[in-house]
């Protein structure tokens, strides 16, 4: 079933010295369990198509449906996830957990035992009392993301989620993550600029245009024959190779 569906999506921002086209006529349909990633270049619109898909803006032209429905404002199926992994600091990891769920008045003995649940499974039961500034970088992004999958989100939209990590704690911190999507069966969409990123944990690879954005290719990602595949795992896959010079030869055509 489509759970996220883009239907001749366009924006257009009324800026101060006139009109700026963020990106135009997108469409695709995104099934449940599936990882999408998108790529495309610096300004063609991505953090715009995210706010639009999420329902934090109003899209110029076309319609967004979530779970088969038009949206209309802010989705509770969707969770968005940024650059910055925005904990307050000055809350401790268990209240920084929950703090999607106070805002949206849904803290309750299910949700509060998910999000324990969550905490636990995911390394970070021990940490619960602790401040942000207390853990890593890789910890940090992972209690940010538990947060996130504690409002019990259909879809996750991820912007740029790790790029202000060190290497080694992203290629640790996508295999995590990867992890956790998968074991939680959620749709995932996200952002980034990392090209072998982006074929690591992707089912779909949308490439898109300089701005405005189109969508320039729906690039179906597999390895056939990994027996279980996580984001390290295929990237020493044959096809992986075969991915990255085809999206990067695509991308250089806008350059
Ligand atoms: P990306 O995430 O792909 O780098 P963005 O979606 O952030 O691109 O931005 C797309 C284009 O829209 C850029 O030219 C950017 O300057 C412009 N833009 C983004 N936000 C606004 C805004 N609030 N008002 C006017 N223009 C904007
Ligand atoms: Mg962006």
């Amino acid at each position: 079933m489509a759970v996220l569906q883009a239907q001749g999506l366009g924006v257009t921002y009324q800026a101060e010295n006139g009109e700026v086209r963020a990106f135009r006529d997108i469409s695709f349909s995104v099934e449940a369990g599936q990882f999408i990633s998108i790529v495309g270049p610096s300004g063609c619109g991505k953090s715009t198509l995210l706010s639009a898909l999420a329902g934090l803006l109003a899209p110029t032209t076309g319609q967004v449906l979530v779970m088969g429905k038009p949206a209309a404002g802010i989705s509770p199926h969707i969770g968005y996830m940024l650059q910055r992994d925005a904990l307050l600091e000055w809350r401790t990891i268990w209240q920084n957990v929950l703090f999607g769920l106070e805002v949206r008045g849904q803290v309750n003995d299910e949700t509060r035992t998910r999000a324990r649940r969550l905490l636990d499974s995911y390394g970070l039961g021990g940490f619960a009392d602790k401040y942000p500034r207390q853990l890593s970088g890789g910890m940090r992004q992972r209690a940010s993301l538990i947060r996130t999958l504690a409002a019990g989100p259909d879809i996750l939209l991820l912007d740029e989620a790790f790029s202000a990590l060190d290497y080694q704690t992203r290629l640790q911190v996508t295999e995590d993550v990867y992890a956790i999507l998968k074991r939680e069966g959620a749709t995932a969409l996200m952002v980034t600029h990392d090209i072998p990123e982006a074929i690591s944990m992707a089912d779909r690879v949308l490439i898109l245009s300089a701005r405005p954005g189109r969508l320039r290719e729906d690039l179906p990602i597999a390895f056939p024959g990994l027996g279980r595949r996580t984001p390290l795992s295929c990237r020493s896959h044959p096809a992986f190779q075969t991915y990255f010079d085809h999206i990067w030869k695509e991308l250089k055509r806008d350059a």
